[in-house]
């Protein structure tokens, strides 16, 4: 099978649409998608419902989708918290129902995904090694894929050893080698912030156990310009073009 992973669209169509026509290329079976459909960006149902036409997605639900659904904001920064309120106002109920159905975790083949970490799925930033070793010994596989961060990562352990292992667009990682386990953050699609604007998304082969890291490009001006015409804080729109 042929896996696109992808995470963190946060309402941006722009962005979106650029990674699923560069899907549709790659010939992919299914595409994962690990949470965070919401928020930031101004097009929440445009989204959910360009989600929803396709059959061959399985999505579960990250922080921001869930403190959209349950008004669980205080921890929020003031831009985040300004987007999330925004966003309440703006969907439309069957789109309330449809993130409100995501779970948090979901298991595919040899791998997980889950938005930020196994032992706390919708809130734990996966920064470094120090956060990854403890996780490793929640996988009820040998990969998980995760996102919230917005920033492209690998982790690895073997024999009781992590370490961070570089991940960069169009360097394949083997991730065949026997008695090893992977956490693997496949970047954000709508606002990545390791100083590369364009959107992330992860090819992976089960087949030969190979996974790719792609960076497509978008239209930023226009998601920018949606962005302000909205209202929302002008750095929501300001990051996006310098991937911050
Ligand atoms: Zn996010």
């Amino acid at each position: 099978m042929i896996y696109a992973i992808i995470s963190d669209i946060h309402s941006n169509l722009n962005a979106l649409e650029a990674v699923l026509d560069f899907i549709k290329d790659a010939k992919v079976d299914k595409i994962i998608n690990c949470g965070d459909i919401v928020g930031y960006g101004t097009e929440p149902n445009e989204c959910i419902e360009t989600l929803k036409k396709m059959n061959n997605i399985l999505s579960i639900a990250g922080n921001h989708d869930w403190a959209t659904i349950h008004n669980d904001i205080e921890d929020f920064n003031p831009a985040a918290m300004k987007a999330i309120i925004w966003t309440q106002k703006e969907l439309y109920t069957e789109n309330i129902s449809y993130i409100n159905l995501l779970e948090t975790m979901k298991e595919q083949e040899n791998f997980m995904f889950v938005h930020g970490s196994p032992r706390i799925p919708l809130f734990e930033y996966i920064l470094g090694v120090s956060q990854a070793s403890p996780n490793f010994y929640q996988m009820e596989k040998d990969i998980c894929f995760i996102g919230h961060t917005h920033i492209p990562a690998c982790f690895k352990y073997n024999n009781g050893e992590v370490e961070a292992v570089p991940f960069y667009p169009e360097e394949p990682l083997d991730l065949s080698v026997e008695g090893t386990r992977y956490i693997i953050n496949v970047g954000s699609v709508g606002q990545p912030r390791d100083g590369d604007p364009r959107a992330s998304v992860c090819i992976y082969d089960t087949k030969n156990l190979l996974l790719s890291l792609y960076r497509v490009k978008y239209d930023i001006i226009s998601t920018q310009r949606k962005i302000l015409k909205a209202g929302l804080p002008g750095f929501l729109a300001f990051r996006l073009e310098h991937g911050i």
